[in-house]
């Protein structure tokens, strides 16, 4: 039998009002779920458990755990989004809409798509707190996939490797990204799997015993330095990491230096610089291998300093030096920084517009949109970095790059009701979209419904609107449609049309 307990254990100094949401949120899904299954057999309530549990444990908030409990009550308990309001509020109904139409999405394993369709993942999200909540669910799926039924475990694994995975990486979240990818993995392409554990194992025998000897060395020379206050251990490369690195490096494995890395965790910047002082002082350090992520964060924000030495036992080995604090953000990213401060007031963050669009629950109150508002500390280093380079137009950054394309400003991504994506110019109507799925529905479009309304044929649709067009074969083009069109595909086909029906 499940325990709230066991979840609200993880959550530190947590009110008794919050204890209490997580336990009603806990009771409301047990319910709601009661007497449906999952394929093993399980109650379909220990996925909601199993879910909000890794909520807890990566350090989300209450609100978000509770989401996590709640977030299939929509889309498979029948629950009406009032009764969801009454009980839990609207911050909570909002995130839990927002995974429920996450879920909506479709993805084609269709190459050249995939980057777009991660970006429409998080367009589509307008929280972050949404994502997280997906890629909890996700890997609690991924966790179980053996007992889906054969045929579906490739497809949803390699949607996981290639839409969740390079989203909770790029958030920063390893913790999550890494369990992913490695349980993926084998259903993906399990022959390179193989091979993969095999190369590992080897390599294994070999280092594990000149590690530890070199683990002392370390601790001793660093000793003699006056440095006692550290911590030291090792991570070896995940398997779809080291396969990557494999691919890159036509399988030679003596070419990858940080199959196995040693970690020195400190309280301080300043002591990471010393150390490695230390450590270049005492080993010889392979050139080319020392990298100053500290004062140049990967772009996902990722800050540590890394360097590969010789340790005198016939081997090389990559020694990464981090704070505590860097070494938490490695392991929970932007979910390490926001959420504690959820119900505090906030202050604006002028220039953060496009964050702004993933990170605030949006409230409408008659027809003004509010938006919360964030406070400065709570936004990771790495995205304020990147607001600083877009603001001195530097071009360095392949985060700014990416940021740069015309994704979040002049693009939008809408669906057909079946879940399938199509992408438009900002400020489309119906029409575009008509005639963007194909010009025969194009030319007979007779009525269209956005988000289940009707909808007249000149509106503008936004972001995430589910659209509908209704066709009748008698109905034509008309000169009006011509400025009801945005893109240059329906144009071109409204004037063809057009002309076609002059000379008839
Ligand atoms: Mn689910």
């Amino acid at each position: 039998m499940q325990d709230v307990k066991e979840i609200t254990n993880l959550v530190s100094s947590l009110s008794k009002s919050n204890y209490k949401l997580i336990e009603d949120a806990f009771v409301f899904s047990k319910e709601a779920h009661a007497g449906q299954e999952r394929f093993s057999g399980d109650p379909y309530f220990l996925h909601l458990f199993e879910t909000a549990k890794i909520l807890a444990e990566i350090g989300m908030s209450p609100t978000t755990i509770a989401a996590g409990f709640l977030h299939d009550t929509l889309e498979d308990a029948n629950t009406k989004e009032e009764e969801l309001e009454k009980n839990f509020g609207e911050e909570i109904l909002f995130l839990v809409k927002g995974v429920t139409k996450l879920g909506k999405l479709k993805y084609r394993g269709v190459e050249r798509h995939n980057e777009s369709l991660r970006k429409l993942f998080v367009a589509v999200s307008q929280d972050i707190r949404v994502i997280i909540i997906k890629l909890a669910d996700r890997l609690h799926n991924m966790r179980t996939l053996e007992n889906v039924p054969e045929h579906k475990r490739e497809r949803i694994a390699k949607e996981t490797l290639e839409i969740y995975v390079p989203i909770a990486y790029r958030l920063g979240i390893r913790k999550l990204s890494r369990q992913l990818e490695d349980i993926s993995f084998p259903f993906v392409y399990p022959k390179e799997y193989e091979k993969t554990k095999n190369f590992l194992k080897q390599k294994r025998k070999e280092d594990f015993n000149k590690l530890d000897k070199f683990q002392k060395s370390i601790k001793k020379g660093l000793a003699k330095n006056g440095v006692t206050n550290f911590s030291l251990d090792y991570r070896i490369k995940t398997l779809y990491s080291l396969y990557n690195k494999l691919l890159k490096r036509d399988w030679s494995i003596e070419k990858i230096y940080d199959v196995s890395a040693l970690r020195i965790v400190v309280s301080d910047v300043d002591e990471c610089y010393r150390i490695l002082g230390i450590i270049h002082n005492v080993w010889r350090p392979l050139p080319g291998r020392i990298k100053d992520y500290i004062a140049f964060p990967k772009p996902n924000g990722y800050q540590a300093l890394h360097t590969t030495i010789f340790t005198g036992y016939g081997n090389v080995v990559e020694i990464q030096i981090k704070t505590k604090q860097m070494h938490q953000e490695a392991e929970y990213g932007v979910a390490s920084h926001i959420f504690y401060k959820e119900n505090k007031k906030h202050n604006v963050v002028p220039g953060f517009s496009w964050i702004q669009r993933l990170l605030p629950f949006k409230k409408t109150i008659g027809k003004k949109e509010i938006k919360k508002e964030i406070n400065y500390d709570d936004i990771p280093a790495w995205i304020k970095n990147l607001v600083e380079y877009q603001a001195l137009n530097k071009t360095q950054n392949p985060i700014e790059e990416d940021l740069k394309d015309d994704f979040f400003q002049r693009r939008i991504f809408v669906f057909t009701p079946k879940g399938d994506v199509i992408d438009l110019p900002i400020g489309s109507s119906p029409i575009d979209f008509a005639y963007a799925i194909h010009s025969e529905i194009g030319h007979h479009t007779s009525g269209a419904k956005v988000n289940e309304k009707m909808s007249s044929l000149n509106s503008q649709l936004k972001n995430g609107d589910i659209v509908e067009i209704l066709t009748n074969k008698k109905s034509y083009p008309r000169q009006k449609w011509l400025e009801y069109a945005k893109t240059t595909v329906a144009k071109r086909h409204i004037k063809a049309a057009l002309q076609d029906n002059k000379k008839r």
